[in-house]
């Protein structure tokens, strides 16, 4: 664990040192849980929007965009529920003065258990080696049988108070933390305050004060853009379910633990799709979604093993299913996405609030009704840090040496192709120069002359660029330059003419949307 953590930290510094990300306000020293994408960063968050706007809207005739604005109507989000119970259940403890919230200090302890069986199982796998029968072990050993009750009593416990009737059991929370013998990471105390709720919505007014300014909301989700929208878009569009409607943008929460870099952010962006359906078919769609959210993030390459689906135990009330998909990230499996079977909760609340029908005339049936909804929710910054974590390697060499090489897949690199001059002279800069001149209207392209080209690679290796190109004296006789791949190090004698062909279908996000279909 303690070498994950260090992992993360260089993550982190790598994040600032290689102009991905930067603290917000840096000269400042910051500001906490608000974060800015540098010259890098932007880059490959761009190329990551990219990819999920163009999986939604290209291969989906029946989906289309929006771009809502970040302020809205203050009485969508009485509709919503987000005034009355976008709450987090927080507690202090008195010693350190750290908060916390309730709900994640139990989910970690249920970890730990998790966590105990895993290593159990690992180690007796080792043991055992190919006639290990995992199933049979966690049947039958005691410490695995003692770990599984402890996190089996714990889940039901905490299922029960998370869903009490009249919202969360304040008290039972607490209660749980100080059975549990949960202290807090920093003081090492158990000296914990009562458990309080707190809404996580930002404030702010709207107009002067003299007209009877109006308290409005910073969005801390952008699906309402959606929700309020659906009659707009469905009408001109003409549109017929089911359909969906896509929009990327920022959203805010007032986080009360704000840490773990941009993971946790007071300030986001959220790629969201709310699905339009017939009622009753919701379940039938929701696992459509699931397997098709899951294969794009599958295609990424990274590895079946580092994804699960976390169902959901604490169903909000007008939800009648939820799962998560989650990564593993250094610090444990986390988040990435949500998608949840919101019913016509939402819809049916802003025809309540606005006094307006919202509904669908189903030509097929001859009847009205509102829709359903399935959600696919996506947080940016939570795929980009995982990309990062995923990618970064800091590997050894035959030759003794260490690279850092960020081994990002090549359609969401920020740049694609470095060209290099392999010294200063005979005419060496200006081919390399015609060279991305011409590749420039193609893929992201840098041109880089300083320094010895083995110090160029490494520079290009931590920003996971995955083509570099030398031009060098054979270079102007014959017009052919090495190419040298980011991953292998191989090094191959192409011609100029060669290099689009071999680069741009690789590093296209039409090539990650092919693998889609
Ligand atoms: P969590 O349980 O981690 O607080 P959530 O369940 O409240 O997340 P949703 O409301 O379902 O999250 O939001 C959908 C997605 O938005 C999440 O899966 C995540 O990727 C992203 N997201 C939510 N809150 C944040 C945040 N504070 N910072 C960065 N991304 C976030």
């Amino acid at each position: 664990m303690a070498q994950q953590e260090d992992v993360f930290k260089k993550i982190v510094s790598h994040c600032k040192e290689y102009g991905f990300v930067f603290p917000s306000s840096d000269i400042y020293d910051g500001l906490a849980a608000v974060y800015d994408y540098g010259q890098n960063g932007v880059e490959l968050k761009n190329n990551i929007k990219q990819y999920w706007w163009q999986s939604m809207v290209l291969l989906h005739e029946n989906i289309v965009g929006i771009d809502a604005a970040i302020f809205m109507h203050p009485t969508t989000w009485k509709a919503s529920g987000h005034v009355d119970a976008f709450n987090d259940p927080l507690i202090d403890n008195r010693d350190s003065k750290k908060r916390y919230r309730a709900d994640v200090l139990i989910e970690e302890q249920m970890a730990k258990y998790e966590d105990k069986i895993q290593k159990e199982i690992e180690k007796a796998q080792k043991r055992f080696g190919d006639s290990f029968d995992e199933a049979k072990f966690r049947a039958t050993n005691e410490r695995v049988l003692e770990n599984q009750q402890k996190y089996d009593d714990l889940h039901r416990r905490f299922h029960d108070v998370m869903n009490a009737e009249g919202g969360i059991d304040l008290d039972g929370l607490k209660q749980i933390i100080l059975d549990e013998g949960i202290v807090c990471p920093i003081s090492g105390t158990r000296n914990w305050t009562d458990v309080r709720q707190f809404n996580l919505m930002f404030k702010t007014e709207m107009g002067s004060t003299a007209d009877g300014a109006s308290t409005i909301y910073l969005r801390p989700e952008t699906a309402q853009g959606i929700f309020v929208n659906y009659l707009n878009v469905q009408k001109t569009g003409r549109m017929k379910l089911p359909f969906g409607i896509a929009q990327i943008g920022k959203a805010f929460r007032n986080e009360i633990v704000a840490r773990q870099f941009i993971f946790r952010m007071r300030e986001f962006e959220q790629m969201e799709m709310q699905f339009f359906i017939q009622p009753g078919t919701e379940l039938d769609w929701f696992q459509k979604w699931k397997a098709y959210r899951m294969k794009w993030h599958q295609n990424l390459g990274f590895g079946a093993e580092n994804y699960r689906f976390h169902d959901h135990d604490k169903l909000a009330h007008y939800a009648n299913a939820a799962t998560d998909i989650e990564f593993r990230m250094p610090f444990g499996f986390k988040e990435v996405e949500g998608i949840h079977s919101r019913t016509n909760f939402d819809l049916s609340q802003h025809a309540k609030y606005s006094g307006k029908k919202i509904e669908y005339f189903d030509p097929e049936t001859n009847e009205s009704y509102t829709p359903y909804v399935i959600e696919t929710s996506i947080g940016v910054d939570r795929m980009f840090l995982s990309i990062m974590c995923h990618s970064y390697e800091e590997q050894q060499l035959p030759d003794g040496q260490t690279r850092t090489v960020l081994h990002l897949p090549a359609a969401l690199a920020p740049v694609k192709l470095a060209v290099f001059p392999l010294t200063k002279k005979d005419g060496m800069p200006e081919k390399a120069q015609e060279i991305i001149n011409e590749l420039r209207f193609h893929f992201n392209c840098k041109y880089e002359e300083k320094d010895q080209i083995g110090k160029r690679y490494r520079r290009m290796d931590a920003i996971g660029c995955p083509y570099c190109v030398t031009v060098d004296q054979q270079t102007l006789e014959d017009n052919t330059v090495t190419l040298r791949d980011r991953d292998t190090m191989e090094q191959k004698r192409v011609h100029i003419s060669e290099l689009r062909g071999i680069i741009e279908d690789k590093v296209s996000i039409t090539s990650l949307l092919k693998k889609l279909l």
